[in-house]
């Protein structure tokens, strides 16, 4: 079965190794992902994140070595994989037998708040953006803010949403062609991203709060709110946003990502549901060890009672449909 991930943060781990001098690439190596891994499991297309720690880096810099270590990455390995930057992208990568690589921004503050930013970052491939981690930033506000010195599971920000410039710059980014993905976002950012704009956006890495009560994961209200919309929300694989009782071993189960989608499907329908696995950037306890392992959330999924036709779309139909609408 064909996989599209929205969420990994790979680029992020390869180029710190890199500066810790470790010999690390793409193409094989321990990581979650590589892109021999991604073969084994039959991927179609692979998000690469550009994660900025806001407060504990330059950002503008931090950002720019990223961007040049995945076009480095990909370029090495122009064989397997093609950056897309068009729906017919894809199209093109499938004839010629590769992968698809989509660039995306994790922290979209990386901006000095000029939208002049946004539009170069347009310019150098950026096709999807996290508007903010989990830090205030001039764009808007987290649920499950680091600031907060009462940072917990339930810190849901229902007040404080985008900002003016936020506003701006959501709209910049539709009238650009560039996904708006709302994982990290507040309640309150959620609702403003839906009042403010009319195309589909994403939570790229983001699953059910009624499953598993995280500040992190969605209510059932936006999930339903972003599945009227067309949009897709990506299965996180992080025990902490999976299963609330996982803190006996901090085992991620592929039975309770089973469970969300299953939720899920039966609020919204399936057609909200898509991947987004947040490898490489959380605990290793995992039983979907990695991309090669893919194949078995398939085979949980058949054993649920879905049919070929609903795991199809949430490997990757469901996000390509996203793709093909905003990806012109
Ligand atoms: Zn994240």
């Amino acid at each position: 079965m064909k996989v599209i991930d929205m969420h990994c943060d790979t680029i992020y781990e390869i180029n710190r190794l890199q500066k810790d001098e470790q010999n690390i690439g793409l193409r094989d190596n321990h990581l979650n992902i590589s892109l021999e891994k991604m073969k084994q499991g039959d991927y179609l297309l692979q998000n690469f994140a550009m994660f900025t720690p806001l407060k504990k880096v330059d950002p503008i810099d931090h950002v720019q070595n990223l961007i040049d270590t995945f076009y480095q990455e990909i370029d090495k390995n122009s064989d397997m994989i093609g950056i897309i930057k068009s729906y017919h992208d894809i199209e093109k990568n499938c004839q010629q037998k590769k992968m698809s690589a989509l660039l995306t921004l994790e922290e979209g503050a990386v901006v000095n708040n000029n939208l002049a930013y946004l539009r170069n970052y347009y310019r150098l491939g950026v096709r999807m953006i996290t508007l903010n981690w989990n830090y205030v930033n001039g764009i808007g506000y987290p649920n499950f803010p680091l600031d907060d010195e009462n940072h917990g599971y339930h810190t849901c920000d229902t007040v404080h949403g985008l900002t003016p410039f936020g506003i701006e710059y959501v709209q910049e980014c539709e009238r650009l062609g560039i996904i708006i993905d709302v994982s990290h976002l507040s309640d309150a950012g959620f609702y403003d991203v839906l009042k403010y704009t009319t195309q589909p956006f994403v939570a790229s890495h983001s699953n059910a709060r009624q499953v598993c009560p995280h500040a992190r994961n969605l209510d059932d209200d936006m999930i339903l709110s972003l599945a009227k919309r067309g949009g897709v929300m990506g299965i996180n694989f992080a025990a902490d946003f999976l299963d609330e009782n996982h803190h006996e071993n901090g085992l991620s189960k592929i039975s309770s990502m089973v469970k969300h989608i299953s939720y899920i499907k039966n609020l919204a329908g399936v057609d909200c549901i898509g991947l987004g696995s947040d490898f490489d950037g959380i605990p290793q306890n995992l039983e979907l060890k990695n991309a090669s392992y893919m194949p078995e959330l398939y085979h949980a999924l058949q054993n649920s009672g879905f049919s070929e036709e609903e795991i199809e779309k949430i490997f990757y139909k469901n996000v390509l449909r996203v793709y093909k609408t905003v990806l012109r």
